[in-house]
């Protein structure tokens, strides 16, 4: 079965966040303090999430992604994954992390059925990344990719926010280990969700970015699988790795767009940059399974054909990107 929006794309990718929660603070992401977490009953159950996740899958839905706030914070996750990779039907589960969590959890992630790990990494400088993160400790995420590895999961995709005058020097750093470990990097155009003032300064475009390592590096573009969002990927010869770019802001990106997302209080939306969105709460206590199916094909065929942010214009919403999940 397949599920198609109403400009003919196919939507195969749900992301579903189980909390927002997070055991880092990026400056990008999160604002300093004034976060108040969700109540707890605000939370949906892993039932409830469950629920959700196997009517998305009855519906046509082959990917999840499981996101946060910092998904491996929530007591019970391993479990969860388990009963989500049993789903017949479900192709591909995936999960992004901080990976802060990760040296400890790879090898019961691995058991439990999750098939790869998105882990985030701005920095390979301990200084820079506990800039970014507030705190957070390069280290031990290092030490996550190579738990994840020994474990038994291919390379860790390497997702990096690059911002110009933070950490965009180490462009060529991130691009260098595709060669040098095998990993898949895929730079995020910085997306201005936090208030900050003159957040400009920070927007520099896929573009920029891969023109940076083409004057190092020739650069050969790489087939999508069958899963691959909306990156655009990239292989310096013969490296192992590739080098994706996801231009969320400055384009290309709403035309191949192919998924839904619920947080993690169960607002379901069909695009990260639009205000709108569906309570499914209503159609989970108590579960009404063919109410839910309805609402969430609703979502599919009202989801917008484009966003409107740009790096000149935007007007800052009302959400942070740990409740959506990014
Ligand atoms: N905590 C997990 C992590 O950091 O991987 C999962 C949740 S996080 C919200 C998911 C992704 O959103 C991360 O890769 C993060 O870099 C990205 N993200 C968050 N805020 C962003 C922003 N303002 N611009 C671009 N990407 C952002
Ligand atoms: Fe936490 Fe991920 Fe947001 Fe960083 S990007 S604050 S790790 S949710």
């Amino acid at each position: 079965m397949q599920l198609t929006d109403s400009v003919g794309r196919n939507i195969n990718y749900l992301r579903l966040s189980v909390t927002d929660r997070c055991n880092m603070r990026c400056f990008y992401c999160m604002p300093k303090e004034g976060v108040a977490s969700k109540g707890h009953e605000a939370i949906l159950s892993y039932e409830e999430l469950q629920l959700i996740a196997e009517t998305a899958v009855g519906m046509g839905i082959e990917k999840i992604r499981i996101t946060g706030g910092e998904p491996l914070v929530r007591a019970g996750i391993v479990d969860f994954l388990a009963r989500l990779s049993a789903i017949p039907g479900l192709r591909h589960l995936a999960l992004t992390t901080n990976g802060l969590l990760l040296a400890d959890m790879a090898t019961e992630l691995y058991q439990a059925g999750v098939q790869r790990l998105n882990v985030s990494l701005d920095s390979l400088n301990p200084e820079t990344f506990s800039k970014i993160t507030r705190g957070g400790d390069l280290t031990r995420v290092l030490d996550g990719l190579d738990a994840a590895e020994k474990a038994g999961f291919p390379p860790p995709k390497i997702n990096c926010v690059i911002m110009r005058g933070v950490n965009d020097a180490e462009i060529m750093s991130f691009a260098e280990m595709t060669r040098l470990r095998g990993s898949s990097i895929r730079f995020i155009e910085y997306m201005p969700v936090v208030k900050d003032e003159g957040w400009q300064r920070y927007c520099i475009s896929g573009e920029e970015i891969l023109q940076r390592i083409a004057a190092s590096y020739p650069l050969e573009q790489v087939d999508k699988g069958p899963f691959a969002g909306p990156s655009r990927d990239y292989r310096i010869p013969g490296a192992v790795g590739s080098i994706g770019i996801i231009t969320a802001v400055s384009g290309h990106f709403c035309s191949e767009c192919n998924r839904i997302r619920v947080t993690s209080t169960g607002q379901a939306k069909g695009c990260l940059f639009s205000d709108e969105k569906t309570d499914l709460v209503p159609f989970l206590r108590p579960s009404d399974r063919d109410k839910l199916a309805e609402v969430l094909r609703g979502i599919v065929s009202g989801k917008p054909e484009r966003h409107g942010i740009s790096c000149n214009s935007y007007e800052h919403k009302n959400f942070l990107m740990a409740q959506i999940g990014g």
